[in-house]
């Protein structure tokens, strides 16, 4: 158990690696080179890369500049431990659930979502479900159509390219209770910015973290509670 969240850890902050050089065009490719500091890209030391301790002891702070350390990278670290050791007997869950989390955090703090998580999602669905093809292709063309009907700027391209591999993964009623799940936890979200006016009217916000936490609201609901949640699906 203790070994899991330490490996947990450790994957979580391979990650976080992913989330920055997959997403940002400034960062070295992931196969270059050690770890740098993104701010001032000073090399780091193996005991400033230990992961959540070294965040701990440097006090939130990188050892050279100075500079915040991201609440990102504690983070992630910890969720990937917890889900390792939560799904640690089911390989493909745990595939699975970190590409949940790249790309999580890539849309959240890059818009991006990077191809190659999908991908991966892709190929799990299609090996686990692919008997939900349907169900992926028609919440594919519902979210293409709000992608031109808006020009784009409603959402992104990522997010129409997201939806089919959640499609797959849901079927049928689970896609229904994800999109419910994300739009209100994405128009709640959206409120309290306009309300603490840390967004206008008209901006957008970043789609693809709700697809997520809706997929996972949605895959975690039980079928008995999903029986009584009848009246929700016309
Ligand atoms: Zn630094």
């Amino acid at each position: 158990m203790l070994f899991l969240f330490i490996l947990g850890l450790c994957i979580g902050s391979f990650l976080n690696v992913l989330i920055w050089r997959l997403n940002d065009e400034k960062a070295p490719k992931f196969w270059q080179g050690r770890s740098i500091c993104p701010k001032c890209k000073h090399s780091l030391a193996w005991k400033d890369n230990i992961p959540l301790l070294s965040f701990i002891l440097l006090n939130g702070r990188c050892r050279y500049c100075h500079k915040k350390i991201s609440l990102q990278y504690p983070l992630v670290e910890l969720l990937t431990a917890v889900v390792t050791v939560l799904l640690a007997t089911n390989f493909i869950s745990l595939l699975t659930a970190y590409c949940f989390i790249v790309i999580f955090f890539s849309d959240w703090i890059y818009g991006l979502i990077p191809d190659e998580a999908t991908l991966i999602l892709l190929i799990v669905g299609i090996f686990l479900n692919w008997n939900n093809w349907l169900i992926g292709l028609l919440a594919l063309l519902v979210l293409l159509s709000v992608f031109l009907v808006t020009r784009g700027r409603g959402i992104g391209f990522g997010d129409v390219k997201l939806i089919f591999p959640l499609g797959l993964l849901l079927g049928w009623p689970k896609i229904l209770v994800m999109f419910y799940a994300a739009s209100i936890m994405g128009g709640g979200y959206a409120l309290f910015l306009l309300v603490l006016h840390r967004k206008k009217f008209g901006d957008t916000i970043a789609l693809g973290p709700f697809l997520i936490i809706g997929t996972v609201a949605a895959l975690c609901i039980k079928d008995s509670l999903l029986s009584n949640l009848w009246w929700l699906f016309p």
